[in-house]
């Protein structure tokens, strides 16, 4: 049997599972994919993120492979652009995350973590006893063949899509918001800075970020109603948005697509009191609204060593008030960022909203600029002394 088994081994995964490896665990990571795999994102990695990954010892490939990233240039529907540089010289990076993943991947195994790849998991082992139930490890399958991994505490980080939170009823996709993303890799993009921009436009926004080859990421969020068919040819529809941008037309009327366009969606899930012993929730599968504010990343590494944590908490003393102290650490790291990303995304996702963001950002450019610098999560850095 496992210390812990670790389920996904996206970022949220590999930080938890070096963690739990350099504290001496026997950490069994599980991913359906072969790495190094494709994940749809913005490719960023902000200043609060860099110094997250930096503290552990983690940064070195990011910062060897990835581009600087000064800070964000944010425009709205009538033409208001304004650039805002992270303070006091702080940076983060562009690098896809193809790489991104593996370079975290990489240093989870050379801490020790044992990784299987292609290894999809199918379902939790709920236990019950005394009138309580818990999780005693996961049903996998390798080459179609199922069969049981024990575990004394399971991580779940296994992405929005959390194949464990959504069997055992504690994640769902909610009403509302209701939105879909699109991304793609573009050639021969103009204009391309070391910022990274977010263009908002009424009822969604497109996120574009340059990344290592020439290359720039572009993602599309709008939203999706039942029985709408845009996404059904993203091609089009990303190149109807793109045209059809009075800031973003020329700079992409000659580039052209790297790779064919992926479609995730519906991006919001609720998760909601995940108190089952012998289970921890870590990364976007603890809960997931949509990517505006480019900061999923850091909710993944945080969470990530906040779950590690709990794991060994579980390890050292039992389950019993587990969930409450990391349910407390998360509420202390991140309740601050969540209502300033509720906020933001609720402005935005109104007409009136942007237009009165739109008014704002012409009269004080400043507010912008502290807005960038807090989406940055740029006090991390200072808070943590581990700057560029
Ligand atoms: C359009 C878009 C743009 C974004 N842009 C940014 C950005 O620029 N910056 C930023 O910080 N954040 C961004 N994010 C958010 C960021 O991508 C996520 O927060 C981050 O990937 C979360 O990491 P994770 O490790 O929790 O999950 P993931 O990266 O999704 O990893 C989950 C892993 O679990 C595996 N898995 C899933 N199910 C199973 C199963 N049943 N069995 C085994 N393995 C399984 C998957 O293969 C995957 O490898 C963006 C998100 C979207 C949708």
């Amino acid at each position: 049997m496992d210390d812990v088994l670790i389920v996904g081994a996206g970022p949220a995964g590999a930080v938890a599972a070096t963690i739990l490896a350099r504290a001496g665990v026997r950490v069994r990571l599980l991913d359906r994919a072969a790495f190094p795999r494709d994940k749809l994102c913005g490719d960023t990695v902000n200043p609060g993120t860099l110094a997250r990954l930096r503290r552990l010892g983690l940064a070195a490939p990011i910062d060897d492979r990835g581009l600087r990233v000064d800070g964000m240039r944010v425009t709205g529907p009538r033409g208001v652009a304004i650039d805002g540089r992270y303070p006091d010289g702080v940076y983060g990076r562009a690098l896809i995350r193809r790489d991104l993943d593996w370079a975290l991947l990489q240093q989870a195994i050379a801490a020790g973590a044992r990784f299987e790849p292609s290894t999809a998991v199918r379902r939790p082992i709920v236990e019950s006893a005394h009138g309580s139930t818990s999780v005693g490890g996961v049903v996998v399958s390798v080459n179609g063949r199922e069969c049981v991994l024990r575990a004394r505490a399971t991580v779940a980080a296994d992405g929005r899509r959390s194949t464990l939170a959504f069997a055992l009823r504690l994640a769902r996709h909610p009403a509302r918001p209701r939105r879909w993303a699109v991304g793609a890799y573009y050639e021969n993009a103009g204009g391309l800075s070391s910022l990274g921009e977010m263009h908002i436009r009424r009822g969604r926004y497109i996120g574009v970020a340059p990344i290592p080859g020439g290359l720039a990421n572009v993602c599309l969020v709008k939203p999706s109603k039942a029985g709408d068919d845009a996404f059904g040819d993203p091609a089009s529809l990303l190149a109807a948005e793109l045209a059809r941008d009075p800031l973003l037309r020329d700079r992409f009327a000659g580039a052209r697509l790297a790779h064919p366009p992926v479609v995730l969606g519906p991006l919001a899930v609720e998760v909601g009191g995940a108190q089952m012993s012998g289970l921890l929730l870590a990364g976007d599968a603890a809960g997931f609204i949509d990517p505006m504010t480019g900061d999923g990343l850091r909710f993944a590494v945080r969470g990530a060593e906040l779950a590690a944590e709990a794991a060994l908490d579980s390890l050292a003393h039992g389950w019993n008030g587990v969930h409450d102290r990391l349910a407390k650490a998360r509420r202390r790291e991140f309740a601050r960022k969540w209502r300033f990303n509720r906020a933001l995304r609720s402005l935005v996702a109104s007409p009136r909203g942007v237009d009165v963001a739109n008014i704002g950002a012409r009269v004080v450019p400043g507010l912008v600029r502290r807005i960038i610098a807090a989406a940055g999560d740029c006090g991390t850095v200072s808070d943590l002394g581990a700057g560029g």
